[in-house]
């Protein structure tokens, strides 16, 4: 374990047995249809290709780099778009993949957004959830773990751009956040 890393929440192996039971009932969900996999930049990245490859069905990959100001106490509730998708989402069956969902403001922006541009479904696919910080209720179609509120990393989850290459997923020892 890294020595910045007070906890193991998820080791390796529990991640990979779970994302492949998502992948199973996405896989049968969205039997007949062609999925657009919307991955959120960057932190999404680790379990967007893990889920990807146990989706049995076909599957078009798009990435979009949202950031959302203000800060995480107070959020303003402004989700800027620093990436858009390239695709025409008019009539795709769309499933975004998200690292974690917090307050849930970013996800509360963009599904709406995409139904406005005639996205067929949008569905929301995300490795954590933190529903103690939830500010915006948003639907969760495919969870991997409920966690409590504190400050994960790894598995693509970073601090000041750090961790993301850990296996599992770590809780931040306070130390770190102090310099
Ligand atoms: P929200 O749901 O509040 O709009 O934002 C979700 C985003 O906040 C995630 O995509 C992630 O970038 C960031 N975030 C929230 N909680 C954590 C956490 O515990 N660890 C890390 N590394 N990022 C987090």
């Amino acid at each position: 374990m890294h020595s910045d890393v007070k906890q193991v929440l998820f080791t390796e192996e529990q991640i990979k047995a779970r994302v492949r039971e998502l992948g199973a009932q996405i896989t049968n969900d969205y039997k007949g249809k062609n999925i657009l996999l919307c991955g959120i930049l960057k932190g999404a990245v680790t379990f967007f290709t893990d889920l990807a490859r146990c989706i049995d069905g076909p599957v078009e990959f798009d990435f979009m780099v949202c950031s959302s100001y203000g800060a995480s106490t107070t959020s303003s509730g402004f989700v800027k778009i620093r990436k858009d998708l390239d695709s025409d989402v008019r009539g795709r069956d769309i499933l975004i993949v998200e690292d974690i969902i917090d307050t849930g403001v970013t996800l509360s922006k963009l599904k709406p957004l995409l139904l406005e541009r005639g996205a067929a479904s949008v569905k929301i696919a995300t490795l954590l959830s933190k529903p103690s910080r939830r500010k915006v209720d948003i639907p969760v179609d495919y969870n991997g773990f409920e966690i409590p509120d504190a400050f994960v990393v790894g598995y693509g989850l970073d601090y000041n751009s750090r961790y993301r290459n850990l296996p599992y997923i770590g809780v931040l020892k306070e130390e770190v956040y102090s310099h």
